[in-house]
């Protein structure tokens, strides 16, 4: 058996200890700005009006059953979120070079990832994450054995970009290294390059023969248009890289416990290439089935029902446009109640960054007060969820913020 100090004590998963002090805190003005999860006006979880719909449907099916999914998952969804995720018109897709197999959810999509490069990647193996990045992403690489380094991302001064820095890491990286890259709404400072941004690390990274590892958690949800969200990565497929993306439809579905989410590896076009993804795809068939045997089937039924009728598909852009909409004037809203307050410092960045998150600025002392005297939670690197936020607390978390920082 095992002796006491065999198997030392981990510290709490932060996220999970945030929500913990949270739920123990009896306070009515409490605010929850820790979680990663969409949240209506009323803060309340919000089932998609199209999910609802498409579960209607499933359930009335009499041919539905509980067997086995196969090993890549239902092909039925795994070609659509191929197609939502690469473009329906995408070279790489009628030229046969892409293989998808469905996952659970985006952390399953990065895992795989992982596990697949630490078997087969003949680069240089060591991946490179944003300076900050989701911190699952260092723990996932890390169970494979495979080396993490950082690239600088955020720039305290700006509250923006550090493009530079970024640039610079990436083009003195050793040839040929794994680029971990979120196409969009990066967790956690909703900070995203631009288009020409994109280009340019396109350009460096295609003379370095290095290797774009995208992680895609919020298509959709970052603009409410899931094309231009999706537009990194097309480029960089454009422009001829080798490369996987991680998709998960935890947050543009709704569908966060249900673990919908696809891998897909898109090869180099050439006379290689369908002998090339034909090969891949047989391995990540074996580490799929050593894995998980089989994904999940109800999230995907669900998205798939989605992906597959026209109508349903435009419904689902509406209710995307419904989230992503309602975080955009909650950013408005806040930066024009911090401003006209007179808070010390400038409040651009919580309009100027994109999707789920906001990276405040806030120091971890502030932090630490606006949880201790105004009941307000958020993680301590100053992250707050915009999701968190509605017309009934957004006075007093704005109010709170400016007693905090003066
Ligand atoms: N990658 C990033 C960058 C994320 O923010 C998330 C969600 N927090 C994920 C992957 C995976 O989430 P899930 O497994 O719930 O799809």
């Amino acid at each position: 058996s095992f002796p006491a100090d065999a198997v030392p004590q981990a510290p709490e998963d932060a996220l999970f200890g945030l929500a913990r002090a949270f739920k123990a805190d009896s306070s009515s003005d409490k605010v929850d700005l820790g979680i990663g999860a969409y949240r209506g006006d009323n803060a309340k979880p919000w089932v998609l009006p199209v999910v609802q719909k498409a579960d209607e449907i499933l359930r009335k099916n009499p041919e539905l059953n509980h067997e086995y999914a196969p090993i890549a998952g239902l092909p039925e969804f795994t070609s659509k979120a191929a197609e939502l995720i690469l473009g329906a018109d995408s070279s790489a897709l009628k030229e046969k070079r892409t293989t998808s197999l469905q996952t659970i959810s985006g952390t399953g999509a990065v895992h795989l990832g992982a596990l697949f490069l630490a078997k087969f990647y003949k680069g240089t193996r060591t991946v490179y994450l944003s300076n900050p990045t989701w911190a699952n992403h260092n723990q996932i690489f890390g169970n494979v054995n495979l080396k993490t380094a950082q690239y600088p991302y955020f720039s305290k001064q700006s509250n923006g970009l550090d493009f530079d820095g970024m640039k610079a890491a990436i083009r003195d990286a050793p040839e040929r290294s794994i680029i971990l890259l979120h196409p969009c709404a990066h967790n956690p400072t909703g900070v995203d390059p631009t288009m020409d941004q994109w280009k340019e690390l396109a350009t460096i990274m295609s003379q370095k023969k290095h290797f774009p590892f995208f992680d895609c958690a919020y298509q959709g949800f970052a603009s409410g248009d899931l094309a231009r969200d999706a537009a990194a990565i097309r480029y960089f497929i454009e422009q001829g890289f080798e490369l996987l993306v991680c998709q998960s439809f935890a947050k543009n579905f709704g569908l966060y416990g249900e673990r919908a989410g696809c891998f897909h590896f898109v090869t180099s076009a050439g006379p290689e290439a369908t002998t090339t993804i034909q090969r891949i795809a047989s391995q990540l068939a074996i580490l799929q089935r050593s894995e998980i045997s089989n994904p999940p089937l109800y999230g995907a039924r669900i998205a798939s029902i989605v992906l597959n009728d026209a109508k349903l598909f435009a419904e689902w852009e509406d209710n995307l446009r419904t989230m992503s909409g309602r975080i955009i004037s909650m950013r408005k809203e806040l930066r024009s109640k911090l401003e006209s307050l007179g808070t010390p410092g400038t409040w651009n960045h919580i309009t100027d960054q994109i999707g789920m998150f906001s990276f405040t600025g806030l120091s971890e002392a502030q932090v630490q007060k606006l949880r201790d005297e105004y009941h307000i939670y958020m993680t301590k690197n100053g992250r707050i969820s915009m999701a968190g936020l509605n017309s009934r607390n957004i006075d007093h978390v704005a109010r709170a913020i400016k007693k905090v920082v003066e």
